[in-house]
């Protein structure tokens, strides 16, 4: 591949290569065939993306713009998303493997976010609170200034576009540091801003890896708020990080989310839930139907069902647009092997599935559903980040419930049953940010999104996730002359009495 064809970071405004030369290599996981070079920012160029981030901060371009007008540019970037946006989703199927449909999907998503929040954007508003005669008083709801962005590669378009459309609706600008497993999305969301016309240095993306250029990037000096979305692990290391310069973080973690499948249920419901839940996208995705609960007076026949569900799941590449589509890398799906022999040794017993499918090029995974798995072992603790749905019977509600809130995590859970009042009472149960009921993924653009225990905190989605990209502060005025004053209060009463 000719240097001409690297993919060169989006820094103020123009394309940029790496100041060290250095390039990482993109491979599509569907064949392990490197199909790209994109440069790997370095801290100089972190500190020239994030200079440029703080210089619109400070000449208050974003900040002093009508709110409407920001709303417009967001607009923009969509349309110009939009305009691309088969190209763009064959670009997200090979930068990330997984189905042609679902990254359409992520493409449409992207454009909704950015959509959603440019129409927010004038909606913001502080407010006046009473203090007396002789006080004025209101709330400003300001921005941060630059804020540092970290994303995953599972959607790299949506999130992106997600929390950079969120920080620009509020006036902060962008510094993000794209995943360096899917950096081809990212860029596809630079050139959109370029075409937008967005002011230059709003919006930077950065392609490099995460120790390197996204350590760089949270530790700068002149980034004042980060929004990491990823894993538990690397999400301690970040908060550690902004700790030592007090920098406030959204931070969207890993889950671990069960599903409760009451005797009543729908079992088609529970089948289809599970089709999409835990097998879309060969299971990486951070709400994933990991764990299903299921009443043990039905838990054969919901067994049988599900296991003859996920076999008949194509296998195969997304761009031949199949059911279970590689995982990211050799290294994720290594991992998750791994996962499932440890899955073993616990005592769980492989109903299908289990292993790694190495007669084909690429990084498949078997589609895999164990049962028995107990409440201890490693595989109803951990995130898989795989095609693996781990089943554990339960006897009444309240064992129900207590099994689902025992992992760590809380980012969704879901309950299947045709009774209304136990559908509610254990929504009202299940400790996670998001509860879906007879479904999956019942969630959408409009709807907040984040984590309860260690699945984080700060939220994305709906119209909550402006609240943690803006700060309020608080303005008051001392009158010279209280409103009340003898004089002003006669002529007001003549007035309006
Ligand atoms: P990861 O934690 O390995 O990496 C996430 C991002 O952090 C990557 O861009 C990586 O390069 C970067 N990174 C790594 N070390 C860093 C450091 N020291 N400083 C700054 N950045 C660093 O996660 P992943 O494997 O890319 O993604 C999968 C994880 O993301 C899963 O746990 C999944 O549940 C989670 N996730 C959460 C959400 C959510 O909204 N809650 C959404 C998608 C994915």
């Amino acid at each position: 591949m000719t240097d001409s064809a690297v993919l060169k970071s989006f820094i103020d405004g123009g394309w940029k290569d790496c100041a060290s030369g250095r390039r990482i290599e993109v491979d599509d996981p569907s064949t392990g065939k490197i199909v790209s070079l994109v440069a790997e920012a370095g801290v100089e160029d972190v500190d020239l993306a994030v200079a440029a981030a703080h210089r619109v901060f400070r000449e208050r371009i974003l900040v002093d713009m009508h709110p409407y007008d920001r709303g417009r540019l967001l607009f923009h970037v969509a349309d110009a998303l939009e305009a691309r946006g088969g190209e763009i989703a064959v670009t997200v199927c090979m930068d990330t493997g997984k189905a042609i449909d679902v990254a359409r999907e992520e493409v449409g998503t992207a454009v909704r976010y950015l959509r959603y929040y440019a129409g927010l954007a004038d909606k913001l508003e502080g407010r006046s609170i009473p203090r007396g005669a002789n006080l004025v008083d209101y709330t400003l709801r300001s921005p941060f200034g630059v804020s540092a962005q970290i994303v995953p590669w599972n959607f790299p378009l949506e999130l992106t576009a997600r929390s950079l459309a969120c920080a620009i609706a509020t006036g902060n600008s962008v510094v993000i540091k794209s995943p360096d497993l899917a950096p081809l999305s990212g860029l596809e969301i630079a050139r959109a801003c370029e075409t937008a016309g967005l002011p230059a240095g709003a919006v930077n993306i950065l392609t490099g890896y995460g120790h390197t250029t996204g350590q760089a990037l949270i530790q700068h000096r002149d980034v004042r708020h980060i929004v990491f979305t990823g894993s538990m692990a690397t999400g301690r290391t970040v908060l550690k990080t902004a700790a030592d310069r007090i920098v406030p973080c959204i931070m969207e973690l890993g889950g671990k989310s069960a599903g409760i499948i009451y005797a009543d249920a729908d079992i088609d419901c529970v089948v289809e839930a599970v089709r999409s839940g835990s097998f879309l996208n060969a299971g990486q995705n951070c709400n994933a139907f990991s764990r299903l609960l299921v009443d043990s007076k039905i838990a054969d026949e919901v067994l049988e069902r599900v296991k003859s569900c996920v076999e008949g799941l194509s296998v195969g590449p997304g761009r031949d647009n199949c059911d279970i589509t590689p995982l990211i890398s050799k290294k994720q799906r290594d991992n998750v092997e791994r996962a499932c022999e440890n899955a073993i040794a616990q005592g769980a017993r492989v109903v299908t599935g289990g292993s790694a499918l190495r007669d084909r090029s690429g990084y498949f995974m078997a589609g895999t559903l164990f049962a028995d798995v107990a409440p201890s072992s490693e595989l109803f603790q951990t995130e898989t980040f795989g095609p693996v749905l781990a089943v554990t019977p339960f006897d009444d509600p309240s064992n129900a419930v207590e099994l689902a809130n025992g992992t760590e995590q809380g980012l969704a859970a879901g309950v299947f049953t045709k009774d209304l009042d136990r559908a509610l009472w254990t929504a009202d149960q299940l400790w996670a940010g998001q509860i879906y009921i007879n479904g999956w993924f019942v969630g959408g653009v409009e709807t907040p999104f984040g984590g309860v225990k260690q699945s984080g905190y700060g939220r994305e989605k709906g119209q909550e996730a402006l609240d943690g990209y803006v700060q309020t502060r608080n303005v008051g005025i001392k009158l010279s002359q209280p409103r009340s004053s003898p004089s002003q209060a006669g002529a007001m009463r003549r007035h309006t009495l």
